[in-house]
């Protein structure tokens, strides 16, 4: 299928492809969230940087939600359709992995209801854990001790949880808020309980997926998020440096740093993610390409066309290895899926070819030991 094919199958939708070019393609953070999505939105048709001969490429979703605070899809209707979603703009698999959910959420049943997805296709679906329960377990130990009880009730639960899992997550060390019913978490990166969840990821030999917004400093709360959610404090804790010591604490760990490329703090830039590869053997980067929520200059994209930046090129190209693609969408069932998905489409266009197989395809297979590829 060529692009054009692709924007002809879009076009079929009648209204959809209005839809679907008018608005924000991403998903801005872990809950779909129409209006902060609306609010960034930017006119006009997402092809100026799309070569139209070029086939649609294949790749691999290592990051999406069936569940989210304003999305649910659990029932096999919903999942076929995402299915034929992700066939249209070239997914092959997709890891699902339940948001990072703060420490005042119900836990009950939450962890089974991304695994009961993934077992409805189990063909195209890989099964993230932990992000509801786990990531519930380490927010709750903020400002508290952590004893050694608390530590062997995680690493049991860390342990249960593991089996048929690619990954843990979805993790948060800060994870900022957009709107009163979207949390805001915030812990030291190389918190106690993270250096575990490290241990027995090395040990498991599966990835860890963590939702890290970059502070490189303690900085002031960016106006964007304060105005969005009284969620958020009036200061971000500096970070980087504790992942680096999260990352040095077990070599053995493969963390996936979730949403690189999408700037919320001012901090996330290719020289800082340069710097945190070139430290860390051990750290992958899950590219997210939108210049959503900031439109900062840092943002691995410009705009709807979704052509990267050179600076973000040339990082790519320096670590070809350690790169894999997510789309943080809130998979709905329906035609709001396409936006997130055809964002990647048209990013691993512009890519050199070579490139895009890596990061698309070879490089989750790699990472996530995927038992099965593109
Ligand atoms: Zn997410
Ligand atoms: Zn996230």
């Amino acid at each position: 299928m060529t692009v054009r094919t692709m924007r002809a199958v879009l076009a079929a939708h009648g209204t959809l492809i209005v839809v679907a070019c008018s608005e924000s393609t991403t998903g801005v953070s872990d809950a779909a969230l129409p209006d902060a999505a609306a609010s960034d939105a930017q006119a006009g048709e997402a092809d100026a940087a799309v070569d139209a001969s070029a086939s649609v490429r294949p790749w691999i979703d290592t990051h999406a939600h069936s569940v989210g605070i304003h999305s649910a899809c659990n029932t096999q209707a919903c999942v076929d359709a995402v299915v034929a979603t992700m066939d249209t703009f070239g997914v092959k698999r997709t890891i699902l992995l339940h948001p990072p959910s703060p420490s005042n959420t119900s836990v009950a049943n939450c962890e089974k209801s991304v695994r009961d997805v993934v077992a409805l296709r189990p063909d195209r679906f890989f099964l993230g854990a932990g992000g509801c329960e786990l990531n519930s377990k380490i927010q709750a130990t903020v400002g508290t001790a952590v004893t050694q009880e608390i530590r062997d009730s995680f690493g049991s639960r860390a342990q249960a949880l593991a089996p048929g899992a690619v990954a843990f997550g979805e993790m948060a060390a800060l994870h900022v808020s957009y709107e009163a019913a979207h949390s805001f978490e915030e812990i030291t990166p190389n918190a106690k309980l993270f250096q575990d969840l490290a241990d027995i990821a090395a040990t498991q030999k599966i990835a860890v997926d963590l939702h890290m917004d970059a502070v490189k400093q303690t900085m002031t709360t960016p106006s964007y998020f304060t105005s969005k959610s009284p969620n958020n404090p009036a200061q971000l804790q500096g970070n980087t440096d504790a992942f680096s010591q999260l990352l040095a604490h077990n070599r053995g760990a493969r963390f996936v740093w979730a949403h690189v490329g999408r700037d919320t703090t001012g901090d996330m830039t290719p020289t800082l993610v340069d710097a945190m590869l070139a430290a860390n053997t051990n750290l992958f980067i899950q590219i997210h390409p939108t210049f959503a929520p900031l439109k900062s200059t840092n943002a691995i994209v410009a705009d709807e066309t979704f052509a990267i930046r050179a600076d973000w090129l040339d990082l790519l190209k320096k670590y070809p290895d350690r790169a894999v693609l997510g789309t943080d969408v809130f998979f709905t069932g329906t035609e709001t899926d396409a936006k997130p998905l055809k964002a990647v489409q048209l990013f691993l266009q512009g890519l050199p070819v070579d490139l895009a197989t890596k990061i698309g395809c070879e490089n989750p297979v790699t990472i996530y030991g995927l038992p099965s590829g593109c």
